[in-house]
Parts: structure tokens; sequence; C-alpha cells
């Protein structure tokens, strides 16, 4: 007899501001994808954190949390954080570097582009388009300084960047794959950029030293290298020049943001985070308290990123009508987006989140 399809558990962080109004819908969205596949289950579970959960329990990410995202197969996020709720040192809520520090989330990976003729702030790319991804570090660089930072006396302050040959190894890895996988898929042409300051810093000349190292395995692949500040004004002067480029946690902190800037706009930028057993998929936008209730909160973004995570887990278990589902999700935001009629206002519509989750699932339902 046939197998029962396969099933993954997704464990579900709400967040805070928009976080539930873009999730919610976007969970519907996935139980319906999945039942008109027919071919993979989800199971959800709701798990709470982050800056509303620190305000009224003293804790932001609880450990029963930890404990339900660690034997997920997969978990989507939101937003977390509020502008009034800081830890006691002043700095914000940030579960999100929790999460990536404790399951080891290497590799945070942030599509950027724009199809051809779609409204870009840069009117030279708006003629040719661009698609290209940033994988950003995530757990060392200067981040790994995160909660370590000193300030001596009111007189000077030190933060660290520590670069490791273990995770820039399977950094580096993770990025010749992704090349060759847009190779195969027809995204790209099969080029990796190393982004750094090895002109300057020791830390990033040793990066770079084992960026050429992994590269000699993956001869099939183009290896390039490429200063952080050429980076960000080729990004805006000739972005279609970039495949994949990977780089260290600031500078690909930064870099995305530059990134969703010439894509125009933040509520459309999704992003992954992803290590050897698990992965994060989350929208790159933050909580966007200044909107949140009133039903404003583009959903696509959060759309994007559950389309990665279906993507993820198609990839990683060998579901091939996940690959499928996936492609049809983002074809479906991308025809929402084409049509330009139901919209959010920051896209320049009247619709509010729920009208365009449900524009969605009709243009997903439209492609079967
Ligand atoms: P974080 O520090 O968490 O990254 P942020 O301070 O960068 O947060 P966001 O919460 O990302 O800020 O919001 C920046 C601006 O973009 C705000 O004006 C917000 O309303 C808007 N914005 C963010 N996400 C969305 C969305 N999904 N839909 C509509 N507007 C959004
Ligand atoms: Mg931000």
């Amino acid at each position: 007899g046939r197998n029962a399809p396969p099933r993954f558990s997704v464990a579900v962080f709400e967040g805070d501001g928009i976080g539930p109004e873009i999730m919610a819908p976007t969970v519907d969205l996935l139980s319906e994808v999945a039942a008109a596949s027919g071919a993979f289950g989800l199971d959800f579970t709701s798990v709470p954190a982050g800056a509303g959960h620190y305000r009224d329990y003293g804790v932001s990410l609880p450990e029963e949390s930890m404990e339900i995202a660690r034997k997920s197969d997969a978990i989507l996020l939101s937003a977390m954080g509020l502008p009034e709720v800081r830890y006691p040192d002043g700095t914000e809520i940030s579960p999100q570097i929790e999460l990536r520090m404790e399951l080891g989330l290497f590799a945070g990976v942030r599509p950027v582009l724009i199809h051809p003729g779609q409204g870009s702030p840069l009117k030279v790319a708006e003629k040719k388009g661009f698609d290209f991804v940033i994988i950003r570090e995530s757990t060392e660089g200067l981040f790994a300084s995160h909660g370590k930072g000193r300030v001596n006396g009111d007189q000077s302050a030190e933060e660290t960047l520590v670069i490791t040959r273990e995770v820039s190894e399977k950094l580096f890895e993770f990025a010749f794959n992704l090349a060759r996988r847009r190779k195969e898929t027809g995204k790209g042409p099969g080029k990796v950029h190393c982004v750094d300051k090895a002109n300057v810093f020791q830390a990033f000349a040793f990066f770079r030293k084992i960026f050429h190292e992994v590269a000699e395995r993956h001869t099939d692949i183009e290896a390039q290298t490429a200063y952080v500040d050429a980076t960000a004004l080729w990004m805006v002067q000739r972005p279609e020049m970039f495949d994949v480029m990977v780089t260290e946690n600031m500078f690909g902190d930064i870099l995305s943001d530059l990134g969703a800037g010439i894509m125009g706009s933040l509520g459309l930028a999704p992003s992954a985070d992803i290590g050897l057993d698990s992965a994060v998929f989350q929208p790159c936008h933050g909580s966007a308290p200044d909107i949140a209730g009133k039903g404003l909160a583009n959903p696509l973004a959060m759309i994007l990123s559950a389309s990665m995570m279906l993507e993820w887990l198609g990839h990683e278990h060998g579901v091939a009508e996940m690959l499928d589902a996936s492609e049809r999700v983002t074809a479906a935001v991308n025809d929402v987006i084409g049509e330009g009629r139901i919209m959010t206002p920051d896209l320049g519509g009247s619709a509010n989140t729920e009208a365009v989750a449900g524009a969605v699932l009709e243009a997903f339902n439209r492609r079967l």
C-alpha cells in the first residue's frame, strides 16, 4: 500500500506588534496549501516569546518555547520587539538572536529581487531586474559580542568580532551549494561573492582565506571576492552582477536592509535562518508597532518566508510536492503584486491584511 504523506511540525512564534496579524493568515494559507497538495501535512504549534511576553512574565524566550522550537521540523516567526520594552541594559528584546545562537542557525538567507518592469527605487534596475541572495553569517562576527560589550568608565567602549573556521566552512559550503541549486533551476549563473574587508582586518583576511579553501571543492561555481564598501555601491549601480553573496554578520545586517531598500519595500522581503538541523523563517521587517492593531500590515513578506520554509522542508526531506507548493505560493504573491489591485497601504493600496492574504489564496487556487 501507499505510505501516508509525511507530516512536519512547525513551531509558530507570533511575536509582537503586527506579528500575530500577519501570522494568522499565513498559517491559514499554509494549511490550505497542504490540503490542496495532499502530499504533505503541517502541524502548527503556537509558542510564546517576545517583548510582550518579557513585559508580562519577565522572560523573552521561555525554555518550554525553546524546547518546542528545538524539536520541530521548522520554525515560523513573524516579528518580535517593542520600542518601550527593553532589557535592563537598554538593549532591545531580541529572542531571534537567542534562537539563532541556541540552534546554531549560521546562514541568514535574504533573497533580493525584482522582476524586469517591476517598480524599484533604482531606475537602472527597473529595466533589467535583478535576482540575488545575500547569505549573512548569523551566529558570530561582530554579533558574537552581543551581551558581552564593555563600556569602560564612561570613557571608551569595546566589542569583539569573531570569525571561526568551523562556522565559516559551513557557511561557505552552504553558499556554494545554494549557487549550484540556483544554477540548476535557472535562477542564477552559478557565482558566489565573498564580501568582506580583508584589506583592513585580519579577521576578514582569515574569512577570505577559508572562502578560497572551500571554493577549491566547488570548481563548477565561480568564486569572487569583493570589499563591503564597493559592494554597497554596486548593489545600487549594478545589482544584476550578483548571484549569491556571502558575508559576515554585521555587514550582512546592513547589506540586507540595503537589499530591502532597492526592492522598494521592506513589506516584501522574506528571510530564512538556516542551521544544520533547524531553520527559522521570518520577514525582514520588524514588528511595526506604529501600525499594529489597524489591519494595515502587509502579510506578503511573511507569506514569502513561509514559501521559503516549504522549499527548505521539501529540499531537506526530498518531498518534490513541497517544492512545487513553494513555487506556486511565490507565483501567487507575484500575481497579486502584478495585478496591483489588492494591496496594503505600504504598497500604495487601501486593502487590509486579510484581503491581501485572501487574494494570495485565490491566486494560488487559480494556479492549481
Ligand atoms: P526592527 O528593529 O525590529 O527591525 P524597525 O525599527 O526596523 O524594527 P519595522 O518594525 O521594520 O522597524 O518598521 C519600519 C517601518 O516599516 C515602519 O513604519 C513600519 O510601519 C513599516 N513596516 C514594517 N513592516 C511592515 C509591514 N509588514 N507592512 C506594512 N508596513 C510595515
Ligand atoms: Mg530594522
